[in-house]
């Protein structure tokens, strides 16, 4: 689906690593590598973000976990459950692979920094203008908007903490 395939492949364990897309995640240190992570040096960059395959994932709608398209919903992680919230996640995810990365996420998986998970489709969430930066996450580059400002005014929309998250 959104393969990246590298011409001078990271190493990992002495092999090239390719991590392509798809499920389940290559395990590496014990752990699923999600689609967006680098590999470094042969060592895995868990707290990082590769920027063009995590801007690949936010204009062509796919999964920042497994790499595969998104269906019309999605879910984000949200710095706080409002709207105009930042968007704390580089790009939305599947259900299930949002469920894996709160599970082995050390940021994601905090309760104590109080994010909350919610389904968008595409036009909830728009590039932000002021780039909150989070201590411990990444920039965020999306914040979401309010219900009235897209397709779908009437929708309920419904904010998950992370303990109501399966
Ligand atoms: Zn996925």
């Amino acid at each position: 689906m959104k393969d990246v395939v590298y011409v001078h492949p990271p190493q990992y364990k002495g092999e090239e690593f390719q991590n392509p897309a798809g499920l389940p995640r290559p395990v590496v240190a014990g752990l699923p590598f999600p689609w967006v992570t680098p590999m470094g040096d042969s060592e895995p960059l868990f707290k990082e973000v590769e920027r063009v395959k995590a801007e690949m994932c936010r204009s062509q709608w796919g999964c920042q976990v497994c790499g595969y398209d998104l269906a019309t919903t999605a879910w984000v992680a949200l710095e706080r459950p409002q709207d105009g919230s930042p968007v704390v996640t580089s790009a939305a995810m599947h259900q299930t692979c949002l469920v894996l990365a709160a599970k082995h996420c050390p940021v994601l998986g905090d309760a104590s920094n109080g994010y909350a998970f919610t389904e968008v489709q595409q036009d909830d969430i728009t590039a932000s203008d002021d780039e909150t930066s989070h201590e411990k996450a990444p920039k965020a580059r999306w914040r979401l908007r309010s219900v009235s400002e897209t397709s779908r005014p009437d929708r309920l929309r419904i904010f998950l903490s992370l303990a109501q998250l399966h």
